[in-house]
């Protein structure tokens, strides 16, 4: 994928940043009291940290919390005034930006519910045209990554050039344990395809629960991304939006301390040489491996012939479910991790059946 972004680098408008980058704060906007608690806490211990707080909640039902609305903005004021904190919320509309301009809010993001609708984005855009204002996009909730690419260039081609991305994990019905599947792949195409472009980790909406925001943000580090947003709230119990997943300050600066920040560059002359060699073979080695599935599909092709050839339906169940048993018993025994297997094996099946499908229909075409 191509992705050309006219983008400012973080250090240049990020307060003093050093890695990783925080945006803190709670998910929601809730009370004067609940906004200036928290954010004098997390000054206290991160005084660069960018301030974040929702006011319009985009509620998948209503009757739930849909955030405190523009009174909300007066607290992040007060925040900035009383803390020097940097302030950021939630944009859907072209109204919120109009209304966050005005009240001086430094850095607005635009949500994962928002990012899956472009005129929605395009909106935002339009509204953002000729202001100097830095701008986070979430990831669409689907993984789709040219949704995500999309609203980035929507937002950019309107003139933001503070800009940078935010993963936050992806809706599927195979989560695993996570509230939001993260795909970690997808943010790493995003990165490939525009590596100046800052990409932040938000463990919060992935994990879903505290417990595993510590795994997330490192894992986040060790993927060379920029920061981290993580709802920090005074008391999470009590929180009127996402009160499972939010940790308090002190929980926050446990989380940090505990990041190891490794270097992102290989200077170690022994280790650079090491990893060549390895590199080297891994190189060799996946080119066998396509070489080997390029044999395998020629294969498949040849006993799709015969099966057209003898008028035979294409997928043979029993056979499918004895061969992947086979094959999964095999890879247990090479210690390699069954549901890693099992979706290499559907790949590799499904490509089978679409080229028997094309062999057959070759045929209906004579
Ligand atoms: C949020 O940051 O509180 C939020 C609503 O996030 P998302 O858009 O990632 O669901
Ligand atoms: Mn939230």
């Amino acid at each position: 994928m191509k992705l050309d972004l006219n983008t400012t680098p973080l250090k240049d408008w990020f307060p003093n940043y050093t890695k990783p980058g925080l945006i803190v704060g709670p998910c929601s906007a809730e009370s004067e009291e609940q906004m200036l608690e928290t954010a004098i806490s997390i000054a206290a211990l991160y005084p660069n940290a960018i301030f974040r707080a929702g006011i319009w909640k985009p509620r998948t039902r209503p009757n739930t919390f849909e955030g405190i609305g523009d009174i909300g903005l007066e607290w992040l004021k007060l925040v900035k005034k009383q803390t020097g904190l940097l302030i950021a919320t939630e944009v859907a509309t072209a109204d919120h930006v109009e209304k966050c301009l005005k009240a001086g809010v430094d850095i607005l993001w635009i949500g994962a519910r928002t990012t899956v609708n472009p005129f929605s984005v395009q909106e935002i855009a339009d509204a953002l045209r000729g202001v100097d204002v830095a701008v986070f996009v979430k990831n669409p909730i689907y993984p789709d990554l040219q949704l995500w690419a999309g609203a980035l260039e929507r937002v950019n081609n309107a003139g933001v050039k503070k800009i940078a991305a935010i993963h936050r994990g992806f809706h599927s019905y195979d989560n695993g344990p996570f509230r939001n599947s993260p795909k970690w792949e997808l943010a790493i195409e995003l990165k490939a395809a525009c590596p100046e472009l800052p990409i932040f980790c938000d463990p919060s909406h992935i994990g879903g629960v505290p417990e595993l925001i510590p795994y997330i943000a490192q894992k986040a580090m060790d993927m060379d991304m920029d920061g981290l947003m993580i709802e920090t709230h005074r008391n999470p119990l009590v929180a009127l939006s996402d009160a499972k997943q939010q940790v308090t300050p002190s929980a926050l600066k446990e989380i940090i301390d505990n990041l190891q920040i490794r270097s992102a560059s290989v200077e170690n002359l022994e280790l650079q040489s090491k990893l060549e060699e390895l590199r080297f073979i891994i190189q060799k080695l996946d080119t066998d491996l396509l070489e080997l599935l390029a044999k395998r599909m020629a294969i498949s092709t040849q006993i799709g012939e015969y099966k057209r050839d003898n008028n035979v339906i294409i997928l043979q169940v029993a056979h499918w479910k004895k061969l992947i048993e086979a094959s999964l018993a095999n890879a247990e025994s090479m210690g390699l991790p069954k549901e890693f297997i099992k979706g290499l094996y559907q790949l590799i099946h499904d490509e089978s059946i679409r080229r028997q499908t094309d062999v057959m229909n070759k045929v209906i075409k004579k």
